[in-house]
């Protein structure tokens, strides 16, 4: 099977056997190997490197990639297109106490397992002001991604990484989370040969059914009924939460309850999960989300109004006029741009921008509204939320949410991890 990720090259997953983990294992702290114990932050960025989700990255960035990322949009081979730099941060003082030097191999660990290999080949410092400029035009630590930037320690490492001991993805997450390798074997036995993907971090109201309906209308809907057959791939965004976000648990059960109650067939939807700390760099990040689509196997991408934005940082349509800055043939997937979607009591249907003519009529459905209904726990029109799925908002209020779907400072210090590393044995 065609294994071909962004950037042309195959996909390779940098994923040890188990024996051979264990050996090397021994063979590193034998020879007084240096360790690093890492954080979530940069065990979920390991995970996505060594299984190809950041192909064609092999690791974490080197100066060089990271100085490309923020000036040309590339990696360092002036080629490749790639719009967010991943890095591993560690603090002067760590660094010193480790006495890792350039070309160490170094074993890391998280939650006191032994999780990776990290082969150094180079060790930097960041203007953090200058990448949060280029990354995310913005200065202000009001912009979550700038906040992360300047929350990075003061020293990075670039180099390749190798992963010793696979994570296990806990419940409810671990039918939902597929290898980039998995989703390509996933997608054949459906038969699908065009995927449209559907980036989302939002249980899905009607709007949201329609946009994805109206997406696999413009893609699927020239073919012939005897031509092969093509899907909605919802690929949820799981990762670090803001208080008010949905849960986790929420938006991949939410998600999945429209195809199990028949708002889309089987045979034409299928709900994913993936790791990455949304990072709300509105065009730029709607550029990493076609590369990381490209690695899962999609062909087709949705990008809609004020994708991964934040605040008023980026205009609504920055993220669909990025694309046509990029050189074309550069990325190897369809941008497909949906404008906006709403209820229209004078249509009595959920419409689009493109359509319906009542400008002033329409009631859009705004995060604000939306979020009311949920508090209240009435069950809305069947037009705004399918029953199911409002059923199983309340259900993962109760059985996740510490009796909100809404991120609390509950949830975040007492939910389960999504993952967990093991003792390597
Ligand atoms: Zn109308």
């Amino acid at each position: 099977m065609e294994m071909i990720g962004h950037g042309g090259k195959e996909i390779v997953e940098k994923v040890m056997s188990k024996d051979a983990a264990i050996k090397r294992v021994a063979e590193l702290k034998a020879a007084k190997a240096k360790t690093l114990d890492v954080r979530l932050q940069l065990a979920t960025e390991i995970i996505d490197i060594a299984y190809g989700f950041f192909s064609p990255l092999e690791g974490f960035m080197t100066k060089a990639d990271v100085e490309a990322v923020c000036n040309n949009m590339t990696l360092a081979d002036g080629k490749t297109v790639w719009s967010i730099p991943i890095v591993y941060d560690i603090s002067s003082e760590e660094l010193e106490k480790s006495g890792i030097k350039q070309y160490d191999e170094v074993l890391l660990s998280y939650t006191g397992n032994p999780f990776a290999i990290f082969d150094i080949t180079d060790i930097f410092t960041l203007d953090t002001k200058e990448v949060a400029m280029k990354v995310y035009g913005t200065t202000e630590d009001k912009h979550p991604g700038v906040k992360r930037t300047y929350q990075y320690q003061d020293k990075f490492l670039g180099g390749k990484i190798t992963l010793l001991n696979p994570p296990k993805i806990n419940e409810p997450f671990t039918r939902f989370w597929l290898t980039p390798k998995q989703m390509r074997e996933r997608f054949k036995e459906k038969g699908w040969e065009m995927i449209i993907n559907h980036q989302t971090r939002n249980v899905p109201h009607t709007g949201h059914e329609w946009l994805m309906k109206g997406a696999y209308l413009g893609a699927y809907g020239s073919m012939m009924v005897d031509k092969p057959r093509g899907g909605v791939l919802v690929n949820a965004i799981i990762g670090s939460k803001r208080p008010g976000d949905y849960i986790d648990e929420a938006i991949i059960l939410c998600q999945e309850a429209q195809g199990t109650n028949g708002y889309f067939r089987e045979d034409t939807f299928l709900t994913t999960c993936s790791l990455w700390d949304m990072r709300y760099a509105g065009p730029r990040e709607a550029i990493f989300h076609a590369c990381l689509r490209t690695n899962l196997g999609c062909t087709h991408h949705m990008f809609g109004r004020d994708h991964a934005g934040v605040g008023t940082y980026y205009d609504p349509y920055d993220a669909h006029r990025i694309f046509n800055k990029v050189p074309e043939g550069s990325l190897r997937i369809k941008p497909i741009f949906n404008l906006d979607w709403w209820f229209c009591p004078v249509c009595d249907e959920v419409t689009y921008m493109g359509f319906c003519g009542h400008k002033d009529k329409k009631a859009s459905f705004s995060g604000t509204l939306i979020r009311s209904i949920i508090q209240d726990g009435v069950k809305p029109p069947r037009r705004i939320f399918r029953p199911e799925v409002f059923d199983m908002i309340m259900e993962c209020a109760e059985k996740y949410g510490f009796g909100n779907a809404f991120v609390t400072e509950d949830y975040l210090k007492n939910r389960q991890p999504v993952f967990t590393i093991g003792q390597l044995k």
